[in-house]
């Protein structure tokens, strides 16, 4: 399968490497020009409104916009969840997001004291899975459609509506490959 990684800003090369540990070929998505070669889609962790300004400057923004509209799989972690987000709250006036993923999220939404942390987490299919949380977005609400697969703090931390999926955490930090073996197998059956 060939797997696009968004590859602005962030925390691309991690999520490179994990897709590439589960045979996938992995195209760095910078421009339009790639999107062609794309079955699958991650946005990785970064600032989200630094991607939004690189998407807009590199033209991407609106034929990615498309794709994801017409149901390319797509997973997107921290920052990639909060582009791929319904509803963003302390977003900046005017952040952008695509609206394919029918969520509510707050930027930033641990506050100071607890910005990162590590947590063991409880995911579908994936029981004791290390997450890692890097001044995360919190999910406040999700729609009838979506799925959560993991929850900490009775707040979802991991959810899936159709092929698209969102943590808030870092799966491709944890050196466990499961939600993104999960995430590729459902892209495929798609
Ligand atoms: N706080 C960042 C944002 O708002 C997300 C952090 C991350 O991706 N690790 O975009």
């Amino acid at each position: 399968m060939k797997v696009g990684v968004l590859a602005l800003q962030g925390a691309f090369r991690e999520q490179r490497e994990v897709c590439e540990a589960l045979g996938t070929t992995v195209t760095e998505v910078r421009g339009p020009e790639h999107l062609d070669a794309c079955e699958a889609l991650i946005i990785p962790g970064g600032e989200s409104t630094t991607m939004t300004r690189l998407l807009r400057t590199s033209g991407l923004h609106d034929p990615l916009a498309a794709r994801l509209h017409d149901g390319l799989p797509v997973l997107g972690t921290c920052a990639g969840l909060i582009l791929c987000a319904t509803t963003i709250l302390d977003g900046l006036p005017e952040q952008e997001s695509f609206g394919v993923l029918d969520v509510t999220v707050r930027r930033n939404g641990y506050g100071r004291q607890q910005e990162s942390f590590e947590t063991t987490l409880d995911v579908v299919g994936a029981p004791e899975f290390p997450g890692v949380f890097i001044r995360a977005p919190v999910v406040e609400a999700v729609g009838p459609g979506v799925t959560v697969l993991a929850e900490h703090g009775g707040r979802p931390v991991l959810v899936r509506e159709g092929v698209r999926w969102g943590a808030t955490f870092h799966p491709e930090l944890a050196g466990d490959l499961r939600i993104h073996e999960q995430f590729l197998h459902a892209a495929r059956a798609a």
